[in-house]
C-alpha cells in the first residue's frame, strides 16, 4: 500500500486528494491546519465562487514562466472540470464571461460536494493540524503535524498562497518546501484593491459603477479594463480594478482614470447643455440627477468646479466642458495597492522550472509534487484561479 500525504486541504488540496485516493493502492491523508477544509472557498466569487471560466486556457495566466501552466490547462480544460463537478453532483451556470457558478448560487455547495467526494473517497482527513516540518526519510517523507509524526511515500504540497491572509493565507508551504531545497520568486498580493488619495473615494464609499478604468504611469497607459468597480474607504475595488492591480505594484506616479459614461465629448456636452435648460433653477451640482448615482454626480461637478451654491443656468459652457471631460476621464492618484489581507490571488510562488510541467512532481526531490496557489502561477480575475487549483491539484493527485 503507498501512502500519500498531502498538505493543505483547500481547493487544490482537495482535488488531489480525491483524485489520489481513486487508486486502490493508496492511503491518502489531507492535513488542514484550520478547523475545517476549504475555509477560503466559502468566501470565493463574494460567496457565489466563480469556479471556473470556459475560457480559461495559458494566455488568461501570469508567472515567471507564463507556459508553465499550459500542459496542466490542455490536459484539463474547463470541460474536464465540469465534468469532475458534475461527477460530485454538483450543478451548475455560466455566466457573462464564461465565469460558472454553482447553480445554487452558494460557494457552500462546491465545499459541500467536494466533502462528500473527500468522505466517499477514504480519504483521512486531520483538521486543526498544522504541518510544521517536513524531512526526507527511508525514500519518502517524514512530516511533523500537531505533534505527531506522519510518515508518506508520497507528498503533495497544496498549502496555497499568503493571499487572503483573514482567511487563513500564510506562507507555511513555501517554507516546507525550501526545508526541501525548493525556491521561490518574489510574492506580491495580486487581484486587490488600488490605494488612491483619500478625497474622493471616502465620500462615494460603497458606490458600485459600471466603467472603462485605465492605469496611467505618468501620460502613459499601463493597463486598461471595463467593467465592476466599488469605491471603498481607501480606494477602489471590483473586478475592473482586480484585473490591471498587478500592474500597479511596486510603481510610482500613477492615476486611475475612470470613464462614467462611454460617449463622445461632443454628445455629453450637448446632454449637459440640455439638462441646464431643463432644470435652469436647480442647484448646479444636482445637474448630473439621473445620468450617475447622486453622489458621485456631485463628486464629479466637486471635481469639475462646480458648486452647489449657484444654479445650473449659472454654469458656463466651459465648465461644462470640463464636466463632460471629468465625466469621460475622472482621474484619481493611486498611491499603492492594497495587501495580503484583502489581496484574492498572490502573483508569484514557488519556481515552476523546479517543476515538471506535466506531472507537477519536483525536480529535485522525487515523490514530492506540489499545486494550486502554492506555485508561480496566478490567473485573471474571472474563475482562473480555481481553475488552475482543480486542475493542477487533480493533476498532482495522479501521482504520475
Ligand atoms: C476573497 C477571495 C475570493 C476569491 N474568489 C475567487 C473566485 O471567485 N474565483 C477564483 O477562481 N478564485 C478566487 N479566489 C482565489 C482562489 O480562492 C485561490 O486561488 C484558490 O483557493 C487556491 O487554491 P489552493 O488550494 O492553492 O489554496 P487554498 O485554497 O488557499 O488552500 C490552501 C490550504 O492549505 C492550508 N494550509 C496552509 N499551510 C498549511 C500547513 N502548514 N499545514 C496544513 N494545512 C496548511 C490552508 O489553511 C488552506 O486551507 C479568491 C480568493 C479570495 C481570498
Amino acid at each position: 500500500m503507498e501512502t500519500v500525504l498531502i498538505i493543505g486541504g483547500g481547493a487544490s488540496g482537495m482535488a488531489a486528494a480525491i483524485r489520489a485516493s481513486e487508486d486502490q493502492n493508496r492511503r491518502v491523508t489531507l492535513l488542514e491546519r484550520q478547523a475545517r477544509v476549504g475555509r477560503k472557498l466559502s468566501a470565493t466569487g463574494d460567496g457565489r465562487c466563480n469556479l471556473t471560466n470556459l475560457h480559461a486556457d495559458a494566455a488568461h495566466y501570469h508567472g515567471e514562466a507564463p507556459d508553465f501552466a499550459a500542459a496542466i490547462l490542455q490536459a484539463y480544460p474547463p470541460e474536464k472540470i465540469l465534468d469532475f463537478f458534475a461527477s460530485l453532483g454538483l450543478r451548475t451556470v455560466t455566466e457573462y464571461g464564461g465565469r460558472v457558478y454553482p447553480a445554487s448560487g452558494h460557494a457552500g455547495s462546491v465545499l459541500d460536494v467536494l466533502r462528500l467526494g473527500l468522505e466517499r473517497s477514504g480519504t483521512v482527513l486531520l483538521t486543526g493540524c498544522a504541518a510544521e516540518a517536513v524531512r526526507r526519510q527511508d525514500g519518502g517523507f517524514a512530516v511533523t503535524a500537531g505533534g505527531q509524526s506522519l510518515y508518506a511515500d508520497k507528498l503533495i504540497l497544496a498549502c496555497g498562497g499568503c493571499a487572503g491572509s483573514r482567511l487563513g493565507g500564510v506562507t507555511d508551504g513555501y517554507a516546507l518546501a525550501a526545508s526541501l531545497g525548493h525556491s521561490r520568486t518574489a510574492l506580491y498580493p495580486a487581484l486587490t484593491q488600488l490605494r488612491t488619495t483619500p478625497d474622493y473615494p471616502r465620500a462615494l464609499k460603497g458606490i458600485r459603477v459600471d466603467a472603462r478604468l485605465r492605469l496611467l504611469q505618468g501620460a502613459r497607459a499601463l493597463a486598461e479594463s471595463s467593467g465592476d468597480v466599488l469605491f471603498t474607504e481607501t480606494g477602489l475595488s471590483g473586478t475592473a480594478v482586480f484585473e490591471i492591480a498587478r500592474w500597479a505594484a511596486g510603481k510610482n506616479d500613477l492615476t486611475a482614470e475612470l470613464c462614467l459614461i462611454d460617449e463622445t465629448p461632443e454628445y455629453l456636452l450637448e446632454d449637459l447643455r440640455a439638462r441646464r435648460a431643463r432644470w435652469a433653477a436647480l442647484e448646479a451640482n444636482r445637474i448630473l440627477t439621473g445620468a450617475v448615482q447622486s453622489r458621485l454626480g456631485q463628486m464629479l461637478c466637486k471635481y469639475a468646479g462646480i458648486s452647489g451654491s449657484m444654479t445650473a443656468e449659472q454654469i458656463t459652457d466651459a465648465q461644462l466642458r470640463a464636466l463632460a471631460d471629468a465625466i469621460r476621464a475622472f482621474r484619481l492618484p493611486v498611491t499603492g495597492v492594497s495587501g495580503f489581507e484583502t489581496a484574492q490571488v498572490t502573483a508569484g510562488g514557488l519556481r515552476t522550472g523546479e517543476f515538471d510541467a506535466r506531472t507537477l512532481e519536483s525536480r529535485i526531490v522525487p515523490g514530492l509534487y506540489a499545486c494550486g496557489e502554492l506555485l508561480d502561477v496566478d490567473g485573471d480575475c474571472g474563475g482562473f484561479n480555481l481553475h488552475w487549483a482543480w486542475a493542477s491539484g487533480l493533476r498532482a493527485g495522479e501521482l504520475r
